[in-house]
C-alpha cells in the first residue's frame, strides 16, 4: 500500500506552490511520485531519492581526497573555524527554512559574522529600492482574483517559475477574473523573445540596458506629454498604447526579475518601476512584485529584518548590526580579501559567484552545508550533507509576496542524517562553549 500526501509545498522557487501531491511508500521512507509540480519542482523531490546520495559529512584530506567524519566532528570543525575567524562570511540561507535562519543568525552574532543571502546576487537592488521609495504590493492571491493586466519585465516565468502563470498571474480564473487568460492583458518587456513573450498580448523588445528610459517614457505617457519618436527601441505609439491600457486596467501588477535588477542603473530601475506603479495608482489599482528565485530567499530577508533591521549584507563584526551593500556584500568582501573563512548553507555560490570570488573561497577555510554535491562543495574543506528542507523536514518559508507558508515533511531522511537546523544547533552549542557564553 502507498500513501498519498496532499497540500505539499514545493521547496524550489519563490512561487512556493502548495498544491502538490506526493505518493510515498507505506513506511514513509520512499518517495514514489510527485504530482502537480513542474519539472524542476518534481526534480527537487526526486533528487532526495538518489541511491548515490551522500548521507554523512566528509572532510578533505591534504591530497584532495575525502574522508567520512561524524556530524559531531563536522560541528566541531565548523565551530572552531567560525570562532577563530576575525571576519567569517556566512552566506546562503535561501534554500532553507526560517527556523534554520534563526539559529544561523545566533551563531553569526556570537562569531561576528558577515551574514549575506542570495539577494546579494539577485534582488538586492530591489531591497535597496524598496528602502529608498517604499513599495505598493499585494499578494499572489489578489493577482489571481483581481488582476486583469500583468506586466512581466525582465523575467521569464515560463522557465524560471513555471507554474506562476498558471497558478496566479495569467491563466487562472479567480473571484473577479472568471474569464481567466481571456480576461487578462499580458505585456512582456524583454530584449529577448522568450517563451513568456510568446504568451504575451504585447511584447516590448526593449534595448538591452535601457529599461530606465522606457520606464521614464511610460511616466511621460501617463501624463499625455510629448515623447521622442523612439525610446529604448520602442516606438512612441506603442508606449502611448501600453500606457493607456495600464491606466484603464481594473487591477494590474508589474512582475520584474533580474533582467531589470542587474541591467544598467540597477536599483534605480526599481526605484522608477515603483514610481510607475505609484503613478498608476492615481488612475486605478496597481502593484509591483519581484520574482524571487530561491524558495525562501524572501524569508531570509524577513528573519534578518526582524532580528537586525536589515535584509541582507549584515555586518556583525563589531558586535552590532551594520549594513552597507557594496562594502558588506559577499563578493565585495571576498574581492577585497577581508574574509578569513567561509560558511555556506542553502545556496551554491560556486555556481553563482564570479570565478574570481570562487577562487578566493577556494583559498580560505570553507564549510558547505548542502544535500547535494555542488560547485561550492568542490572548493570546501568540509561538506555536510543534510536532510532536504521541504521534503524530509518541514518549516516556515516566505513566498515571493512575503506570505509565510508552513511546509511539512513528506518522507523520512536517510537514517542518522541531520537537518540544517539540527546541525546549526550543534555548531551553536559548541561556539558558546568556545566563547564561554
Ligand atoms: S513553479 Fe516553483 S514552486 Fe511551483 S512547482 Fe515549479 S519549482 Fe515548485
Amino acid at each position: 500500500m502507498t500513501k498519498l500526501i496532499t497540500d505539499v509545498v514545493c521547496p524550489f522557487c519563490g512561487t512556493l506552490c502548495d498544491d502538490l501531491e506526493v505518493v510515498v511508500s507505506d513506511d514513509g521512507k520512499e518517495l514514489l511520485e510527485v504530482n502537480n509540480a513542474c519539472a524542476i519542482g518534481a526534480e527537487k523531490f526526486l533528487h532526495s531519492q538518489a541511491k548515490d546520495r551522500l548521507t554523512r559529512p566528509r572532510m578533505r584530506n591534504e591530497d584532495g581526497s575525502w574522508r567520512e567524519v561524524s556530524y559531531d566532528e563536522a560541528a566541531e570543525f565548523t565551530a572552531q573555524m567560525l570562532a577563530k575567524s576575525k571576519k567569517p562570511l556566512m552566506y546562503g540561507w535561501s534554500s532553507t527554512n526560517c527556523e534554520s535562519q534563526v539559529v544561523g543568525s545566533h551563531v553569526a552574532e556570537l562569531v561576528g559574522g558577515q551574514l549575506d543571502n542570495t539577494a546579494t546576487v539577485c534582488h538586492g537592488s530591489t531591497l535597496i529600492a524598496v528602502q529608498d521609495v517604499g513599495v505598493p504590493s499585494c499578494t499572489l492571491g489578489e493577482i489571481k482574483n483581481r488582476a486583469d493586466m500583468v506586466v512581466f519585465w525582465g523575467c521569464n516565468p515560463a522557465h524560471a517559475h513555471p507554474r506562476h502563470m498558471s497558478r496566479y498571474s495569467l491563466f487562472p480564473r479567480g473571484f473577479f477574473t472568471a474569464k481567466g487568460h481571456r480576461g487578462r492583458t499580458a505585456v512582456v518587456v524583454d530584449p529577448r523573445p522568450t517563451d513568456s513573450a510568446n504568451l504575451a498580448d504585447i511584447y516590448l523588445p526593449v534595448e538591452q540596458g535601457r529599461d530606465y528610459e522606457l520606464l521614464s517614457a511610460l511616466r511621460v505617457a501617463f501624463r499625455n506629454e510629448q515623447l521622442p519618436d523612439v525610446v529604448a527601441g520602442i516606438s512612441k505609439e506603442k508606449i502611448y498604447e501600453v500606457a493607456e491600457k495600464m491606466k484603464n486596467a481594473r487591477f494590474g501588477c508589474i512582475f520584474f526579475g533580474m533582467g531589470v535588477t542587474h541591467s544598467l542603473s540597477n536599483n534605480h530601475n526599481i526605484d522608477i518601476a515603483i514610481q510607475v506603479t505609484r503613478d498608476l495608482n492615481e488612475f486605478t489599482k496597481w502593484s509591483i512584485m519581484p520574482m524571487r528565485g530561491h524558495y525562501n530567499v524572501t524569508g531570509a530577508g524577513e528573519v534578518w529584518g526582524w532580528q537586525f533591521g536589515f535584509p541582507f549584507c549584515v555586518d556583525l563584526s563589531r558586535g552590532f548590526a551594520r549594513y552597507n551593500p557594496g562594502e558588506s556584500s559577499s563578493n565585495d568582501l571576498l574581492m577585497r580579501e577581508e574574509i578569513d573563512s567561509v560558511f555556506v548553507l542553502g545556496s551554491d555560490p560556486g555556481a553563482h559567484f564570479p570565478f574570481s570570488s570562487v577562487k578566493k573561497m577556494n583559498a580560505l577555510p570553507c564549510v558547505v552545508v548542502d544535500p547535494h554535491i555542488t560547485p561550492s562543495t568542490v572548493v570546501a574543506d568540509l561538506h555536510v550533507p543534510v536532510a532536504f528542507v521541504g521534503v524530509e523536514v518541514g518549516g516556515c518559508a516566505y513566498r515571493m509576496d512575503s506570505v509565510p507558508i508552513e511546509s511539512h515533511k513528506v518522507v523520512d531522511a536517510p537514517e542518522g542524517m541531520l537537518t540544517d537546523e539540527e546541525f546549526l544547533k550543534l555548531v551553536l552549542a559548541r561556539v558558546k562553549e568556545i566563547k564561554g557564553v
